[in-house]
């Protein structure tokens, strides 16, 4: 007749037994997904200059470009940024990535479009900020670029957009772009080759925060 204990133990090697399957299941699971990993790794042995679009109307993109800013400087390459609406210039990015050697940074922007009210001299400002983006899109000693916030200057038609995406095209072979910005046009993503759109689900400034040091500016 089995005694409680009996049961306490017959249910412990039970569980044990549950556990040992699982754990085997999991491990042969792993190897599988290793297997597979592995093999996109061993098959992705291109190399060249990548285009990158971050859009979308979440929180994150320009952040995400100077991530990869700082991890371009870690490897340190040569890193051209230039800011196209941004015009204050107490951001804590620009502060921090000034004062880096082998980062040329340029903020070009006059403000938001509904702050200058002006749209010949949003063009105007748009094209000086250009001028800079295409010297550096032309220069192969730049290994990262960055064009922060170009979309809006494309949707609203202030630059040329065949102009930009041929520049885009036709830069050196080994330069990675990083372009930012909401609403990226259908003919910049076609183009590039990551897109992430970051979506926005929530953000303090809805709920009355207003721009923080070190999370917003
Ligand atoms: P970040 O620079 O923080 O990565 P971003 O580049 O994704 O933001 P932008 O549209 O360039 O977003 O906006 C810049 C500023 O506006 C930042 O201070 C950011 O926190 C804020 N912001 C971004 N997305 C939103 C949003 N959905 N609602 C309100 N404010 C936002
Ligand atoms: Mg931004």
């Amino acid at each position: 007749m089995s005694t409680e204990s009996d049961a306490a133990d017959r249910s412990a090697r039970h569980a044990a037994g549950v556990d040992q399957t699982k754990d085997a299941r999991h491990a042969a699971r792993m190897a599988r997904k290793k297997a597979l990993i592995d093999a996109a790794i061993a098959a992705a042995s291109d190399e060249r200059g990548l285009l990158l679009v971050i859009t979308g109307n979440g929180k994150g993109k320009s952040t995400s470009a100077f991530g990869m800013v700082a991890r371009a400087l870690g490897h340190g390459m040569k890193v051209g940024v230039v800011q196209f609406i941004k015009s204050r210039t107490d951001t804590g990015e620009e502060a921090f990535f000034g004062r880096q050697p082998g980062v040329e940074w340029h903020v070009t922007g006059d403000g938001f479009t509904w702050d200058t009210q002006n749209r010949e001299q949003d063009i105007a400002t748009a094209e000086r900020g250009w001028a800079i983006a295409a010297r550096m899109l032309a220069d192969p000693s730049y290994q990262l670029v960055v064009l922060d916030e170009l979309t809006y200057l494309l949707s609203y038609g202030y630059l040329d957009s065949d102009r930009v995406l041929d520049a885009l095209a036709h830069r050196p072979a080994m330069q990675h772009v990083v372009v930012t910005g909401r609403a990226a046009p259908h003919t910049l993503t076609e183009l590039a080759d990551t897109v992430s759109v970051i979506a926005d689900e929530k953000h303090a400034f809805r709920a009355g925060v207003k721009a923080q040091p070190g999370i917003d500016l």
